[in-house]
Parts: C-alpha cells; structure tokens; sequence
C-alpha cells in the first residue's frame, strides 16, 4: 500500500490534535471532546481508518512508536471506532501488554488473587478472539492454577510461550480487531444498520484504568435519563473491585436505595463529580450520554461516553427536555426525532423484551397491538364487545357490513388484502392494530377455526395478540407497552407545526374519527366519506328502500328519511372541527354492496320490503356487476341516479347553515368522486348549485362552499385541466389512482405483493409507498395541467400514500396544498413535513 506524503499512523488525542469523525471514527472524536471537557481520561492514541486499512493489507503501524506513548507500564485497551456506533465493529480487547513482568508488578502492587484474574482474562481473550483458538480450551473458572493451565494450553496449542512482548501483543490485536471488520457477517450486520458499503474502522488504543485497588475501586456506567420513558434517572451500576479480588466484589447502587448500599452514600463527592461529568457532556456534547468509568482508590477516570440508547418515547423526551433546557435549537430536536417512530407512543405496543409465541406473520397494516379473543363474524365481535370482553375479528377478508364488527374488536386480521384493502383503511381509521394478508393461516369460518402454518388449531374463544407494528400474530397474551401522548410529544409537534410548509389534514368519517383527527390537531378533514354511514341497521333497510323504488318519487321519498340524519351526521362533523375545513365526499361505492349476499338476507329484505323474494333475487342479480370498482359508482351514480347526490348536498348545506349559527362560521367542501371526464364534473354541479341555491332561499341564509374533485382515474389527471375549471379543489385518491394506474386490484394485491417484491419486480408495495414514478408522474401531470388551469386550484392527496412520510416529500417539493391521512398517522405526518422543510427548504426542492 502506497502512503500519502501526510499519512499519520497514529495520533494521540489532545484538545488540539486534528480529529475527525469521518478519518478517526466517532469514538475518537468523542473521547477527544471529553479531554477538551477537561475530564479525567486516560491517555488515548488513536488510529485512522487508513491506517486500519493498511494493516489489513499486510502493513502495520510501529507498535513500539505507540507503546512509547503509554510509557514503561504499557497496559492498554483497544476499542474500535466506526464513523457511526450504530454501525458496531469489533469487541473491545482489555488488558492488552500483560505479560509475565506486568503481572509480576501487579502481585506486588494489587495482590496475587487481582493480579492471576487479570492475566487469566487477557490471555482468554487473546486466545480466543486474536489467536482464534478454541474457546472450550480456555474456558476455565479463575483459581490458583487456572492462569497456568490456559498459559500452558496456548503454549501447546501454538507451539511457542504466550507472546510476552507488549508491542508484539498490540501489533496482533490491532491485526485481528482490522481483519474482522472486513468479515462478512460485520460487513452484512453493518450495512443492515445503514453503513455504506464502503464504511471504514477506526481504532482508539488507550490506557487501561484497572479500577482495583486499596480503598474504593471498581468500574461502571451511568446515564442521567431513562432509556424508556426519557425520565431524568440516574442509572447504570457499579462493581466494586472489578477487576479481580473475587472475595471483595461488590455492586453498589448508584443511587440511595433501601436495597442496600450505594455510590452516593459511599462515595458523596465522587458521586458528585460524576454528576457533575455527566452534565458537562449533556452541555457540552448536546447529547444524553452513558459515562463508561472506573475508580482507583477514589479517584475517576473516564473510560467511555456512548450516547444513551433509548426507546422511542424516550427520544421524544429526551430531544424535547434539551431544546427546553437551551442545549439544542428545537429544530435540531425535530431532527432528532424519526417520524415513523411516534405511532408507536400512540398505541399499545408489544414490549420488546418480552418473549413471542409467533403464530403467523402478515402486512403490518395498521399499528399497535392488542390482545383478544377470537371471533370469526361481525355479529360475534358484537356480541363479544356487550359481554366487555375484548375480541379480536379474524376475517378472510372484510367488506362493508363488517365495520360494525370492527368497531366491537381491539384488533383485526385478515388472510387476504394488502395495505389499502378495506381492512387495513378502516382499522388505520379507527387507530385498530391490524394484520393483512396473513396468507399462511386458513381460516374455516364454518368450523370456527383457525389454522396456524405449523398446524396449531385456533378456535373462536382463545386468546391471541395482534401486533399490527410488526406484523406478527402471538399466541396468548403479551405483555404491553402503555401508549404516551404526553406533553413532550405534544410540544415537539407543535414546534413541528411551526417549521412545517404542508398542511396536514386528516381521513375521518366518524364522530369518533374526528375526535382523533382534533386531538392530534389536525388541520381540517381532507376526506369524509360518506358511504360508511349508511350501514347503520335502520339507515340501511332505507338504503335498500331507496335502492328498489320504482321511481323517482319513490326514491326521493326514501332519501328524504335519509336526509335528516346524514344532516346530523355533518352537524356532527362540523360541530367538532369548530371552523376547520370538513371535507364530505359525495356517495361513492356501488349500491349493490348494501344488499344482501346470501338467500336468508334476501328473504329477510324481500319481508321488510314486502316485495316477492323472486323480485327481490332478480333485482340484487341485476345489480351486481363483474367489475364493481370498475362500475356503477361514484360520479357514475350521481349522474345516472342523482337524487342520492341531491340529498346529501341538502344535508350539508343544512348542516352548514344550522352549525354556523351556533359555533364557527363553516365553509363545507363538497367532493366529487371517481370523474373520469368534466362532464361529469359539469353535470353534478350544476345540481349542486341549485340545491344551494334552494337551501338558501328556504333557510333564509347564506354560505359559500367549495366544490372538488377527487382525481383516481389517470383520465382526471390526464384531464385536470379542463376538469379544474369546475373545481376549487383537485384531490389526488392515490389508492385507487393506483390500482387504475396499475391495474391492479387494491384488494387482492396481497396475495402475491410480496412475492412481487421480493423478486424485485416492484421495489415497494405501490398501495404502501407511492410509486412516484408512475402514479407520481400523474400527480405531477393532474397537479400542472390543473393549476395552469386555475392558479388559485388547491391541490392535495387524500389516499393513504398521505401518511407516508416518503409520499409526503413527494407531494411537497410538487407543490401540494396539503395531504390528508388516517387520524392516526397525522403525528407522523407533521414532524416528517417539519423534517422535509428543515432538510430541503422550499425552493430547493424538485420532485
Ligand atoms: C382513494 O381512492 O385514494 C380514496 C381515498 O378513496 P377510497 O379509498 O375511499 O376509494
Ligand atoms: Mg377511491
């Protein structure tokens, strides 16, 4: 290997030395800023990362040169030092230049029994992980002739006495430490954690401090927070003596502690001191850090300073108390916080530590995890709910009339769908923890049964966890992590709000909903839809009422007993946004999802209706279509069958006039759905306008609305432009924009997603993460061809792409107005947004 006429092998770490992370790895550059601290750290030579490199290829640096540094008593630990810790490395080498001489020194001075202890390590250590010789041979307990023992099984096995010479012992740590983060495994475990592949080593050499000694000594780490809730805590430990001297090890708490002894009381001002270590590293590094330390008769030395891991609750804490406290901006904290990681504080989660009994595994569709009985129908998860006991509704596949069942379950899971099938939008809706696609399971809903891969049958009735993070089914009961909407997370999104440039508007159809969607503060309601209300069980035989009338009349009659309540449900709706901007999607599924499937409903409706079952039969059959999301519905039936679209343009100008009485000024938004031509858009507003007109005119009052349309076929995109001179607002459904995109079907795509992504075919699941390539180009077209149409065209998406944080940058840098998404991804959404804006300033940004 050829050197650089300014290649340094090595550098001893003083507050001046040149050191950077990226050359000496973040150890060095943190042991470096702890000597600027003016803490007490043993002396520290550290080694580039192209020193490291050379050592693999064959050229080693002058051990002796460094040995000199650490004077005539070389003891010595070698650590490793990636650019990044996450990235791991090598394990820590202790006690490097032990030898016959050393230990002779160490009987003297610490005793036999503490000197036989440490030489006993090293040696294991050295044999095992530098020599790599079996570790079976030196896995013997400490005892008066252990050290001779694994002395003499090195000298057999190697043929030559234990290396004696320090510089020598180095030069094979240094070697071995170098070639093992060349490894495969290292290479692959590293580069699952982000590391690029080209991700160099850096080694930091320093002093040993034993901590043995007479009077207190001992090693051991401490942190000043919490690892789980975030909480100032002092934690860590301490072992008196820990390096040798058996008979006299002793771990102390750090802290006062009934259950026995502790650091502070032994040792008040080196307790003290380490406080006050630990403050000047929060201060100074802006970081919560662990203190790696030991003592020597009374005094400290710092050995390490990782920064604490935390869970994800903690970090919230953590990065809001440091911007609270003056040590980082808040923007810095926002940094510090990934938006993905904050749906886990607002659901229950399956804690980490605990063990799995792992059933099955599916699409994580919607997360949190709950545990529950099984039930295999709605009407049973109703049933279960008025007997309080939580139930969890397992489903092939749901459909409309299930939502009720849903609603009585803590958790959902279904063997067929993928991430936008009706399951996982209305479980994300409803902040239910749910599980998709889970193809391995078979469900016999006759039997009441469900069978698990490895052939463990499931009845209705026992217990079962859906972990809806991760995707996985547990068998029984979990232990659970609380939710954690504390002030903390509510601070740090409203500095989030402060930085963000894209609104952030949520999906909800229900009072409920809405309620979520206020509570996480989002902006307004970008989505209502409508269709969801009609499945109550008296709206519904209205439904089916209005559905078979024979004419218009007759249909309008039916809808006028429909209309009172879909005004109170828009009263509702209005009444809890206070003012926020309400969002109502006109009807959109096709009618035939309200009727019956089976012949016992048919002949149930046939009754109700008073009709014969053969009409009944014939009529059902005419409505059914072999293409449903390709068919009748939408705008399709506000044109073909408008007084549906009448009624509910009725209830909500209603609701707006009767809602602005008593509260906010409303200004509803009225959204067209599945146009594929402006025609369309033409025809329904024109009616639209003259209900508003009529309302106004009976009510005695005034009110403006905007009128939008949702743009999910490629046609509206392709089209925005002519449709954007009928609208206020264009609003990307990227969920069925997708499917049409694709052609591809948004409720069997799981069957075979993952196969398709695995086999890279689709780099992600377009339902789950935008295909900004495809779908994104129609976005990108609809969003041009619309303003350029009409400048003051308010643009936004409203599929579930919203919540995404990937979908969410797309939809800024394009310009978007706002994007809207279940209620319980809008605290993802709005810090991912304040990341975006802090990361990419607008105008710097290109889709
Ligand atoms: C969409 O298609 O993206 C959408 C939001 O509507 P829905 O999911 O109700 O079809
Ligand atoms: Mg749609």
């Amino acid at each position: 290997m050829q050197k650089h006429a300014d290649f340094v092998e090595f550098v001893e770490l003083t507050p001046s030395a040149e050191v950077r992370v990226a050359r000496h790895g973040w150890r060095a550059k943190c042991l470096q800023r702890l000597i600027r601290l003016d803490l007490p750290v043993p002396r520290v030579v550290a080694l580039p990362c192209e020193s490291v490199r050379a050592i693999v290829a064959g050229q080693m640096p002058d051990t002796r040169a460094i040995a000199a540094r650490f004077g005539p008593d070389f003891l010595v630990s070698v650590r490793s030092s990636p650019e990044n810790p996450e990235w791991g490395g090598p394990g820590t080498v202790l006690n490097v230049g032990m030898n016959d001489a050393t230990h002779a020194k160490l009987v003297e001075s610490h005793g036999r029994e503490a000197a036989d202890a440490l030489y006993l390590r090293f040696v294991q250590n050295y044999a095992t992980h530098v020599a790599r010789l079996d570790p079976d041979m030196f896995h013997d307990e400490p005892g008066p002739e252990a050290l001779a023992r694994a002395l003499a099984a090195y000298e057999a096995e190697m043929d030559e006495p234990f290396p004696q010479d320090a510089a020598r012992q180095l030069a094979e740590v240094l070697r071995s430490m170098a070639r093992a983060w060349e490894g495969t495994t290292a290479r692959l475990l590293r580069q699952a954690k982000g590391a690029p592949p080209e991700a160099v080593l850096g080694l930091v050499v320093q002093e040993m401090a034993l901590g043995i000694g007479p009077g207190l000594s001992g090693s051991g780490t401490m942190q000043f927070v919490d690892a789980v809730t975030g909480q100032p805590k002092i934690t860590g430990r301490f072992r008196g003596q820990s390096q040798g001297r058996r008979a006299s090890v002793e771990t102390l708490y750090l802290t006062r502690d009934p259950r026995g002894a502790s650091l502070e009381e032994a040792a008040p001002e080196l307790f003290e001191e380490l406080r006050h270590y630990g403050a000047a590293c929060r201060r100074k590094l802006r970081e919560e850090m662990q203190l790696e330390f030991a003592v020597e008769g009374g005094r400290v030395s710092i050995i390490d300073a990782v920064r604490v891991a935390r869970s994800s609750r903690a970090s919230v804490k953590i990065a809001v108390a440091l911007a609270e406290d003056g040590v980082i901006s808040r923007e810095d904290a926002l940094l510090r916080v990934e938006p993905r990681a904050l749906s886990e504080l607002l659901h229950y989660q399956v804690d980490p530590r605990a063990p799995r009994d792992r059933l099955a595994r599916g699409i994580a569709a919607s997360p949190g995890a709950a545990t529950g009985k099984i039930v295999f129908t709605a009407a049973a998860a109703q049933a279960s709910a008025a007997r309080d006991e939580p139930c969890i509704l397992v489903r092939r596949e749901t459909a409309p009339e299930d939502i009720r069942g849903m609603h009585a379950s803590v958790a959902v899971l279904t063997e067929r769908g993928g991430m936008t099938s009706h399951a996982a939008v209305i479980a994300r809706g409803l902040g239910l923890p749910c599980i998709v696609g889970c193809s391995d399971i078979q469900i016999s809903s006759r039997d009441r049964q469900l069978r698990a891969p490895d052939g463990r049958i499931f009845r209705e009735g026992e217990v079962i966890t859906v972990d809806g993070t991760n995707g996985e089914v547990l068998v029984g009961v979990a232990e659970m992590l609380e939710p954690a909407l504390d002030d903390g997370f509510r601070t740090l999104l409203r500095w989030a709000d402060n930085v963000r440039d894209i609104g952030i508007r949520a999906n909800a159809d229900t009072p409920d909903d809405a309620r979520t969607a206020r509570m996480f503060e989002a902006e307004g309601i970008g989505l209502a839809r409508t269709e969801h209300m009609f499945f109550d069980e008296d709206r519904l035989t209205l439904m089916r009422e209005m559905i078979f009338a024979d004419t218009a009349n007759d249909r309008r009659i039916a809808l006028e007993r429909l209309l009172p309540m879909q005004r109170a449900d828009f009263m509702t709706l209005f009444d809890i946004m206070a003012g926020s901007p309400v969002c109502i999607r006109l009807f959109d599924p096709p009618l035939h999802e309200f009727l019956p499937h089976d012949r016992e409903g048919m002949r149930e409706l046939a009754e109700a209706l008073d009709r014969p079952l053969s009409e009944v039969t014939r009529r059902c059959e005419a409505l059914s279509e072999f293409n449903p999301m390709l068919g009748m519905r939408g705008v399709r039936l506000g044109v073909t069958v408008p007084e549906i679209y009448d009624m509910q343009a009725r209830a909500i100008f209603e609701a707006t006039i009767e809602a602005s009485r008593r509260g906010a000024p409303v200004v509803p938004e009225v959204m067209i759905p599945l146009v594929s031509a402006a025609r369309e858009v033409e025809i329904v507003k024109t009616r639209i306008d003259a209900v508003a007109a009529a309302v106004k005119t009976e009510m005695k009052a005034e009110f403006t609305y905007r009128l939008g349309v949702m743009v999910e076929t490629p046609r509206a995109a392709l089209r925005a432009g002519e449709i954007a001179e009928h609208a206020h607002f264009l609003s990307f459904g990227t969920n069925d924009l997708t499917q049409m995109t694709y052609g591809l079907s948004r409720d069997d795509a799981g069957r075979f997603m993952n196969t398709y992504v695995n086999q890279g075919v689709y780099a992600e699941d377009p339902f789950h993460i935008l295909d900004v390539e495809g779908v994104g180009e129609l976005l990108l077209i609809g969003a041009g061809r619309g303003r350029g149409a009409r400048q003051d065209l308010t643009i936004s998406v409203c599929g579930e792409h919203g919540g995404n944080p990937e979908s969410i940058a797309f939809c800024r840098a394009a310009g978007f107005d706002y994007v809207s998404c279940s209620p319980f991804r809008v605290p993802v959404a709005r810090l991912a947004a304040a990341h975006f804006a802090l990361l990419a300033p607008r105008g710097r940004s290109a889709p």
